[in-house]
């Protein structure tokens, strides 16, 4: 190999908008540190968490970063979307208001960023099927529709955490390599 290669580096921002309480901060801290917790304050102060992962033989690092709680105030800063290159876009199966607010996320994120972003809409709260209010058909629709990947999670019991975030980070690798 050239000397070029052992010297690459790969660091790509990622972002996770949605309604307030659908899951944001859990499912980073369950993909980031295998954490979940019932009180959903608990990951305040935190901006962003680095997570590895390696494609291709390369480590590749996702700078994944989660509002303070500042979505209950429509007040998510052009420096949160600042150059970010991936997001994940997630409502609650179980709150229909949750999913009606993704297109204005989607407006809100493509008005703060300049690049293609590739964009996950995650269907959290899966473990909650005997209260579901959004089906997974309307979850796919709605993503064939806009452009973007879908996948249900649950930020609880760990279902499609890790590859929610994975199939993202592979996807922004794939269109800069
Ligand atoms: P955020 O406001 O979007 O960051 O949401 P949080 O991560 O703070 O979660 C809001 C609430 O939903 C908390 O009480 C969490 O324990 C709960 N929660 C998060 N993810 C899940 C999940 O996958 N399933 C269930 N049942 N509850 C979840
Ligand atoms: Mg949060």
């Amino acid at each position: 190999m050239d000397d070029g290669e052992e010297g690459e580096e790969y660091l790509f921002k990622v972002v996770i908008i949605g309604d307030s309480a659908v899951g944001k901060s859990n499912l980073l801290s369950r993909y980031a540190r295998n954490e979940f917790n019932t009180n959903s304050k608990a990951t305040i102060g935190v901006e962003f968490q680095t997570q590895s992962m390696e494609i291709d033989g390369k480590e590749v690092k996702a700078q994944i970063w989660d509002t303070a709680g500042q979505e209950r105030f429509r007040a998510v800063t052009s420096a949160y979307y600042r150059g970010a290159v991936g997001a994940l876009i997630v409502y609650d199966i179980s709150r229909s208001s949750t999913f009606d607010s993704v297109q204005r996320w989607l407006q809100e994120l493509s008005t703060h960023s300049d690049t293609t972003v590739a964009k996950m809409l995650v269907g959290n709260k899966h473990d909650l099927e005997e209260i579901r209010a959004v089906s997974v058909e309307e979850g796919k629709s709605l993503a064939e529709s806009e452009g973007l990947f879908f996948i249900e999670t649950s930020a609880l019991d760990s279902t499609n955490v890790r590859t929610a975030f994975e199939i993202v980070i592979k996807e922004i690798y794939n269109s800069v390599s």
